[in-house]
């Protein structure tokens, strides 16, 4: 018997006679442009995700853009980041004129650790930008108290992270600002779009004039007056049509990647040559991807492969890119995980046969 193929990652797309009839509506509607759809979708995901104020945005890229400007970010500031993640979040703050500054990880899981972090603070440090690489919390409590002690907002890309909880809080809720993007493969798709969520309710006018030109909605173009640069980072009323529809299922979605995570933890835990990714007993990892570490994470990965699995370290871990090639420096902590981690499938689309499967082939290749 042949078995599936498992994927890493996969489009999770709402039931088409759920999907379809709302599009339809919206597509002959009249109003594809950012309108009322949009401000639904805005209201349901600070309820759906616990955050107090947030705005829509046409991707989460567009959103870490606007989060560094106005914590302040302007050409020649440093910001402190993490090379254990996707580029989008590094790139953003070349957008601003930024300086990238590496801080180390913590090997067991990727992310962020709070010490490394103030040791790489400046008198030109701006912002601090954390991850929450692959949904599994970063030491919130730790970060903020660095944040409170210098005065240096923080920004969480939660991109990989809904539902995830840290600190007993839902992620996105610490920091000064943060991102959530609703990209094909994330737990929650639009097919493109993002989220910005902010601690300060004053900056949300000048936040809207940021995400469409420098100008008010609703206010007569003849009658408007631009006075700062804004870009093209709304969302439209299509794009939020699918997120209304996603936010209906997305508790279910993302419970079944936890179930399937806790499963592997479990697995894991006394499994030799292998150990699940460290996290601390107050937080809720949302399990985007499942990370593994191994002692010989090659053979694992081409163990899993060879039986069809879509095992892989999912991205380059950004500090080797010639873009950073500036702000090059050692970090042993980045090194270790980025030779010991494997991403395998976690989401709900892995069922109780395939991760029995998985967990077997790990065992065996281990
Ligand atoms: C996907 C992703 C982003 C960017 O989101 P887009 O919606 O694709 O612009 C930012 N950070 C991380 C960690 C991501 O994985």
């Amino acid at each position: 018997m042949t078995q599936s193929t498992i994927p890493l990652v996969k489009v999770g797309m709402p039931a088409s006679d759920v999907l379809m009839p709302a599009l339809e509506r919206t597509l002959y509607g009249g109003m594809l442009a950012e309108g009322e759809q949009v401000y639904e979708f805005e209201r349901r995901c600070a309820t759906a995700f616990g955050l107090p104020r947030v705005l829509a945005m046409s991707s989460g890229t567009g959103a870490l853009h606007a989060s560094l400007y106005f914590a302040g970010v302007r050409p020649g500031d440093e910001v402190i980041s993490t090379p254990i993640t996707a580029e989008p979040t590094n790139v953003a703050v070349l957008h601003v004129g930024g300086t990238v500054v590496w801080s180390d990880v913590d090997p067991r899981s990727g992310n962020a650790d709070p010490a490394a972090i103030e040791r790489a603070i400046t008198p030109r440090t701006k912002a601090i930008l954390i991850v929450h690489y692959a949904g599994y919390p970063v030491d919130m409590e730790g970060v903020m108290a660095v944040s409170h002690r210098h005065g240096i907002p923080v920004i969480e890309d939660c991109a990989h992270a809904i539902g995830a909880r840290s600190a007993g809080q839902p992620v996105g809720t610490h920091g000064d600002f943060s991102i959530f993007s609703f990209q094909a493969i994330k737990h929650m798709t639009t097919v493109d779009g993002g989220l910005l969520a902010f601690r300060d309710s004053s900056l949300e006018d000048n936040i809207k004039r940021f995400r469409w030109f420098g100008m008010d909605k609703g206010v007569a173009r003849t009658n408007l007056d631009v006075s700062s640069v804004g870009w093209k980072y709304n969302m439209n009323n299509v794009t939020a049509t699918i997120g209304l529809c996603q936010l209906d299922t997305i508790d279910q979605r993302v419970a079944a990647h936890i179930e399937n995570g806790h499963y592997y933890d479990r697995a894991f835990a006394g499994m030799r040559h292998v150990a699940p990714a460290h996290f601390l007993d107050c937080d809720r990892p949302s399990y985007w991807l499942y990370t593994l570490l191994c002692d010989d994470s090659d053979a694992v990965e081409k163990a899993l492969q060879a039986e069809g699995i879509g095992a892989s370290k999912l991205h380059r871990r950004n500090d080797l890119h010639s873009l950073f090639a500036s702000s090059r420096r050692p970090l042993p902590g980045a090194d270790e995980f980025a030779r010991r981690y494997l991403h395998l499938p976690v989401g709900w689309w892995v069922t109780p046969e395939d991760r029995d499967r998985i967990v077997k082939i790990v065992e065996r290749a281990a």
